[in-house]
Parts: structure tokens; C-alpha cells; sequence
């Protein structure tokens, strides 16, 4: 696989895990509009990268998880970034808060540029591990992205672009 990893894809509805049950949503892409080739080509993992949203202009971090979700048993693949927004206004006079929700955006264009793989997928033997090694994955992906370079000027730009 050679990065970056350019897609686009609309935000569909996966099975409501991400926020219901962890806590940290994820906005599931589609196989269609990705490419079926390609998605079904694409090396199961987490990864890092950034996220825009197509008719915004703010440009995300996202930790990316490509595959089965082994702690779960999924028959079929999905890709599915989940973008580090900034804390909201509440969330930020509150030094315990790690909340970064947004607000729904099914229906979306996403734009999703893979910059680089963190780790393989793993099943883990408890939610609470799963959550750990998630909030984990997003620490990972806050540091990688930090610095700025030509790859990042770029990726930042073709997720901010419009249709
Ligand atoms: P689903 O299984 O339908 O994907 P999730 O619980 O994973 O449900 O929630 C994903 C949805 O939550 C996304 O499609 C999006 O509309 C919304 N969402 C809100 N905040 C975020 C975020 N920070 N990253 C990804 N999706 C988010
Ligand atoms: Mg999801």
C-alpha cells in the first residue's frame, strides 16, 4: 500500500456502536463510493490521517479503522474514521472532559486522506480494552499529525477542496 490514501465517500450508518457503546463515534464510509476494488484492497488496520467534511471548511485529524472489529466479529469490512474535533464550549472549562462529539453529519461527503498505519487489528478481551487502545490509537494520531510538512500542506488542502 502506498500513502497517502485518498477517498471519498458519503457517511452511512453503521450499527451505532461507536458512540452508544464506546463513546467515540466513527463515521462509516461506503464500498461503492470509495471503489470496490480498491476498498476491498485496502490492508485491515488502524490508521491516521486527515478528515474534511465536503461543503465545510475545517480540516480534521481522524484515527481510522479499516477491517472486521475483531471484538465484535464483523462478517463484513468497514472503513471508518473517527475525527478529532475540538472539545466543545462546555467540554473545554472541564479538565476531565475528553468529549469531541459533533453533531451528526450522515448523508456527508467525507473526504479522507490516510497518511500512515499505526497498528494491526486486534480483538481485545474487554470493551474497556478496546476503549483504551481506541483513546490510545487517537493520541498516536494527534502526535503524528502534529508537525506540518508538504504531505500534510497537502492532504489538508485536497480534504478542504470541494466537489
Ligand atoms: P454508526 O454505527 O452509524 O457509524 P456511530 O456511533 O459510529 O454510528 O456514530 C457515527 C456518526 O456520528 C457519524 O456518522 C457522524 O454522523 C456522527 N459523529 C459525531 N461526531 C463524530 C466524530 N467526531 N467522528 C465521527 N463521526 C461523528
Ligand atoms: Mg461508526
Amino acid at each position: 500500500t502506498s500513502f497517502p490514501l485518498r477517498m471519498r465517500s458519503q457517511v452511512v450508518r453503521g450499527f451505532g456502536r461507536g458512540s452508544r457503546e464506546l463513546g467515540i463515534p466513527t463515521a462509516n464510509l461506503c464500498r461503492e463510493d470509495i471503489g470496490e476494488e480498491f476498498f476491498d484492497g485496502l490492508e485491515t488496520g488502524i490508521y491516521y490521517g486527515w478528515a474534511g467534511i465536503e461543503g465545510t471548511t475545517k480540516v480534521y485529524k481522524a484515527a481510522v479503522s479499516i477491517g472486521y472489529n475483531p471484538t465484535y466479529e464483523n462478517k463484513t469490512k468497514t472503513c471508518e474514521p473517527h475525527l478529532i474535533a475540538d472539545p466543545s464550549e462546555e467540554c473545554r472549562n472541564k479538565s476531565s472532559c475528553g468529549e469531541t462529539q459533533m453533531e451528526d453529519f450522515y448523508g456527508a461527503i467525507l473526504r479522507l486522506s490516510i497518511i500512515s498505519k499505526i497498528r494491526p487489528e486486534l480483538p481485545f478481551e474487554s470493551v474497556e480494552k478496546l476503549i483504551t487502545a481506541i483513546k490510545n490509537d487517537i493520541k498516536v494520531t494527534e502526535d503524528k499529525l502534529s508537525g506540518d510538512d508538504e504531505v500534510a500542506a497537502a492532504e489538508k488542502d485536497w480534504c478542504r477542496s470541494k466537489k
